[in-house]
């Protein structure tokens, strides 16, 4: 078989998989690679097979549902994905139209299924899929139950209106925590939820219309603009983002916006959508076989990709819990090499159906490491099963529900280890220089085994470890003399109590004030506080309870570790959300101090949830962030003067 032939018919089964019975076995990069090398052969060759997937819009329509021909054909976008391919094709566009700048509205392009509304006298009559662009299965029952689909419109005409049909990415989390079968994708869960004949199943799915376009219509609009006034006077949900520009460099800040704000959405968006305004200009510039002229797709890095799970290792978390992480066939994605992805528990496992061997899909995540979607085609493989023995002690391992723990975790060295190296971290005691390398250093030359020991560390033991010269030890001891000055809902945190995080940490020291009152806690006192349930409660109870933390309390209150509670202070930055970048003049523990004084608090990432940036020198990428999204601005100097801070 020749190579066209060969990706023709493996495109039409990726496509049929994905269209069709929304069953993806392969990522969008994969499939959009090989396409653009099918485009390429084609070109070259001059040859385009009858079945060519480049001729075609969407895929078949499955036959459980009633057909429609849409009373205008459905489209596809042609793509771009770097400022050249966009440049030409505006290049082109100029050219044709014999204009230099002509407006255009800069959309997300969502990733989710194309639904076309048809109305007629203000009610909605049919909801049809975009199938193959042609003709499309009827859907208006499912189509109904969505919240953001207007059932009647005040415009009484016939007119049919697209958009794309999404599940929020919260929606799909709350959906997998409830259910023993997981979505993979967002957006492959919204198509199978729409294209189901049981309209319960899309209601449960809670579903979201964004209306972008009006196709058929019996009024005719001048532009994109008043086709969007239009929308919204009818009460669709147009998208979040519809922006205009008139030229390449405005576009090109709006794409940059987008990208920035991608990774903060709740829902899944794979590029931007580039559409001419001037309704005189499309008429001018017309469709190809596939898509419109006169738009185009401008695609992002894709944050999806599938590779083999090789292996499952189990790491002793500071409970005890041996949590599995997955070994990778190392694959790229979104620019970085990834080898390793999260597996949250046996459940987890169970619900999404990996096995050893299998073919995975990955998704970059909000944390550090990538998550793993589910299996992208079952071809077999071994089960995942916990080990018998702790990895790290060979210490039993008991399996409780969904969690495996190493029975051996009073003396496990795994168990020690990551909790000195919690106790330590910046957000618990602060100590600085004491990384997880130096710890295990220290823990293997007997110097620390109990958490309060690194109170007892001196001079001549640091000088031991590898790498300690004069000034590397100084600075630890003096960090270690400054972590004993500590805040309570730190010093809870550092605890390293099980189930308890930073934010739980924080309420416990809001209500009870000291240790000692949190020490002599009831369960049903601290049940009383919000998002506290039973396990939690128990957990804290349990943890004080322990002759093993009291003695663990009593050592650290010896050798000099004072705990004071702040309250949390009313000041001229209360209800102020701010991130730091860039050096400033003072320590960066001093400044998050400053600000919890004056009431506000800190986030150490820039989001739409950040109200003011503070920005000292060589500040990067998250002035230019916090700039793109329009957030407020304070040099070092004029955050001393809101607070009043004279040094
Ligand atoms: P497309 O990605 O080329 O874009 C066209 C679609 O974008 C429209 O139908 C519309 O629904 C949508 N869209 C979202 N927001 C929009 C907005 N603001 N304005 C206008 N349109 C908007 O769509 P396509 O032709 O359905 O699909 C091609 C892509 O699908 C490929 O590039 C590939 O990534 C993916 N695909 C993947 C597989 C797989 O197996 N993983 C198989 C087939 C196709």
């Amino acid at each position: 078989m020749d190579r066209m032939t060969e990706l023709v018919q493996l495109l039409n089964d990726y496509a049929y998989k994905y269209y069709t019975l929304d069953e993806p076995v392969v990522s969008d990069k994969e499939y959009d690679i090989l396409y653009d090398e099918l485009l390429d052969l084609e070109k070259s060759s001059g040859v385009v097979l009858p079945n060519s997937p480049t001729h075609r819009v969407g895929g078949e329509l499955l036959k459980q549902f009633e057909s429609y021909e849409h009373k205008q054909k459905l489209y596809s976008l042609s793509k771009s994905q770097t400022s050249e391919e966009l440049e030409s094709w505006w290049n082109r566009c100029a050219n044709s139209l014999n204009v230099q700048n002509f407006l255009c509205s800069v959309e997300y392009k969502y990733d989710g299924l194309t639904v076309n509304l048809s109305y007629k006298d203000g009610v909605l009559v049919r909801a049809t899929t975009r199938g193959n662009g042609i003709k499309g299965e009827i859907v208006t029952s499912g189509a109904k139950t969505i919240r953001t689909i207007p059932l009647t419109i005040p415009f009484k005409g016939e007119i049919e209106v697209q958009g794309e049909c999404i599940m929020r990415l919260s929606e799909l989390e709350k959906y997998n925590k409830t259910h023993d079968v997981h979505l993979k994708h967002a957006r492959n869960a919204a198509a199978g939820a729409l294209r189901n004949l049981d309209p319960k199943v899309t209601a449960e799915r809670h579903l979201d219309f964004m209306a972008y376009s009006v196709g058929y219509s019996d009024i005719a609009f001048n532009n994109q603009k008043e086709m969007v006034d239009f929308l919204v006077e009818n009460k669709f949900r147009i998208g979040d983002f519809v922006h205009y520009a008139d030229n390449m460099q405005d576009i090109k800040a709006l794409l940059a916006e987008i990208e920035s704000n991608r990774s903060s959405l709740d829902y899944l968006i794979d590029g931007a959508v580039i559409k001419i305004n001037e309704q005189k200009y499309r008429n001018e510039l017309g469709f190809t076989e596939k898509s419109p002229r006169w738009a185009i797709a401008y695609k992002y890095e894709a944050e999806e990709v599938t590779t083999i799970l090789k292996d499952v290792v189990w790491q002793v978390s500071r409970t005890g819990k041996l949590n599995p992480l997955a070994v990778l066939e190392p694959v790229e994605l979104c620019g970085a090499t990834v080898s390793r992805a999260t597996l949250n528990n046996l459940d987890d496992i169970a619900k999404k159906g990996v096995k050893i061997g299998s073919r995975v899909f990955v998704r970059r995540s909000n944390d550090v490491i990538p998550e793993i979607l589910g299996v992208a085609e079952d071809n077999g493989g071994t089960p995942i099963v916990p080990p018998k023995y702790c990895p790290y002690c060979g210490g039993k391992v008991e399996v409780n529900g969904a969690f495996v723990y190493c029975t051996n975790k009073n003396d496990c060295g795994a168990v020690h280890m990551s909790r000195l190296d919690h106790f330590a971290s910046k957000e618990a005691m602060n100590i600085e220089g004491l990384s997880e390398k130096t710890i295990l250093q220290l823990y293997n030359l007997g110097f620390i085994k109990d958490i309060d020991d690194i109170y007892d560390l001196t001079a001549e033991q640091l000088a031991q470890a590898e790498g300690f010269k004069d000034k590397k030890i100084s600075n630890i001891l003096k960090a270690i003399e400054n972590s004993k000055n500590v805040t309570l809902d730190n010093f809870i945190y550092s605890l390293g109590i099980a189930n308890i995080g930073k934010k739980s940490a924080k309420q416990l020291a809001d209500k009870f004030k000291s240790l000692e009152k949190l020490q002599s806690a009831s369960v049903e006192d601290i049940l009383a506080l919000d998002d506290f349930g039973e396990i939690m409660a128990q957990s804290v109870y349990g943890y004080f309870a322990s002759p093993s933390a009291k003695r663990l309390i009593e050592n650290l209150l010896k050798k000099g570790v004072k705990i004071e509670f702040k309250e949390q202070k009313e000041g001229v930055l209360t209800g102020f959300n701010i991130c730091l970048t860039g050096s400033i003049s003072i320590p960066r523990s001093k400044a998050k101090q400053l600000i919890a004084e004056n009431g506000g608090s800190v986030s150490d990432s820039v989001s739409k949830n950040v109200n003011i940036v503070v920005y000292g020198e060589d500040a990067g990428s998250k002035l230019e962030k916090a700039k793109k999204l329009g957030i407020e601005l304070w040099t070092e100097q004029q955050f001393f003067e809101k607070i009043d801070y004279k040094g």
